[in-house]
């Protein structure tokens, strides 16, 4: 495992160049797990004031302060105060997902020959990792510099039914380019082969107050085709052209301006919760896959990605009964994600790029938010 050999040398190399005490610009205690567990709050800040907070807990994203046009900065990004919430919250706010990001139908998969079944927390269906995925273990933090987070965890050989032991390692770093950028890398012990989907579950409101909706955002996706879905949220395996239906975000278009309308896909969706095709023109590593554009703030976020898709999810189920940061309310759509992934079902979807990953080899994939003023 050559990564864990590099990284164990940048390791001592980042421990030489930032003695402790001057790396990760300190970190905060965020309360205990109901096991008793002290779990912590890490703090990256850029030149430009930029401000991201990181938990251990899940490797979740907790805040994520950045400038309107005016400079103010505010939080554009859902969660809760302390641990608790997090351990207790069933929307994901912000956490790594894995080991498989968005559904499994049935929960169960054909690898080499041997049926796995996983836990089925979705209806019928397998859902971001499981009931103990990525996004509610503690994980190792290291602090790699004030701006640059890594976080590793070693997940077991059958843990939510996945074979293959697994460890992982995803880095936050927060650059002068005022981009929040997550790495994720993960090495799969020989022996059996396994399936990998890591994503990051941020839900954005970029006008920086969560009682606002998300529906006078406006957003570009670089996608031409889209998943459509089944009532399970299922892809039917289709890859449908977005043309003339209300799943055309290739020009900017206000989320709620045809979130109503009449059609078999939001319905089934109830409104947009559909893994977009990035188009990549044959391009590989970080392309553009998503832009979004908040009128009244003028907070731009673009998203770029090594990834195939990007799930689009307007918070459709977000109902107010989430309480999170001071104790507010989230309500109906007062957020979107952009899940940057392979397609949902990709192991039971032979046409779908591949999820698999082979007994000893590694996996890699990285997504960076750029955040930035209109
Ligand atoms: C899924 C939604 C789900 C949400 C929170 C999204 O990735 O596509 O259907 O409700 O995560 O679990």
């Amino acid at each position: 495992m050559n990564w864990i050999v590099s990284f164990l040398t940048v390791g001592l190399a980042a421990a030489l160049f930032f003695p402790a005490g001057s790396a990760g610009d300190a970190a905060a205690s965020f309360g205990k797990t109901s096991t008793g567990m002290e779990v912590k709050l890490y703090f990256l800040r850029n030149k430009h004031g930029l401000e991201a907070a990181v938990t251990n807990f899940g490797a979740t994203l907790v805040s994520l302060k950045t400038p309107d046009r005016h400079g103010k900065l505010a939080d554009i990004v859902l969660g809760y105060d302390s641990v608790t919430g997090y351990e207790k919250g069933k929307a994901y706010f912000g956490g790594t997902i894995g080991r498989y990001g968005n559904r499994i139908a049935g929960g169960k998969f054909t690898l080499d020959g041997i049926t796995y079944h996983l836990a089925t927390n979705n209806g019928a269906n397998h859902l971001h990792g499981g009931i103990q995925g990525f996004n509610k273990v503690i994980w190792q933090a290291r602090p790699l510099s004030s701006q640059s987070l890594e976080l590793t965890y070693t997940s077991k050989d059958g843990e939510e039914g996945y074979p293959g032991t697994l460890d992982v390692k995803v880095t936050y770093t927060l650059t002068d380019n005022d981009e929040l950028r997550i790495d994720y890398e993960a090495a799969l012990a020989p022996g059996k082969d396994t399936i990998v989907n890591l994503t990051n579950h941020s839900y954005f409101n970029l006008t920086g107050n969560p009682q606002n909706t998300i529906l006078d955002h406006k957003l570009t996706l670089n996608a031409s085709r889209f998943t459509p879905i089944d009532s399970g949220f299922i892809p039917t395996g289709e890859l449908r052209p977005v043309s003339g239906t209300p799943f055309d975000f290739t020009t900017a278009a206000a989320i709620g301006a045809r979130i109503n309308q009449t059609d078999q896909q939001l319905k089934m969706g109830i409104g947009y919760d559909h893994n977009f095709v990035i188009d990549r023109a044959n391009r590989k590593g970080l392309v553009k896959a998503a832009e979004v554009f908040e009128p009244s703030s003028g907070r731009v976020m673009d998203v770029y990605t090594t990834e195939p898709g990007i799930q689009f999810y307007s918070g459709n189920f977000l109902d107010g009964t989430e309480k999170g940061k001071g104790g507010q309310s989230y309500c109906h759509r007062s957020a979107l994600c952009l899940e940057t992934q392979h397609f949902p079902d990709s192991p039971n979807q032979p046409a779908f790029p591949s999820t698999t990953l082979k007994s000893g080899h590694r996996y890699t994939s990285t997504t960076v938010y750029g955040f930035s003023v209109r």
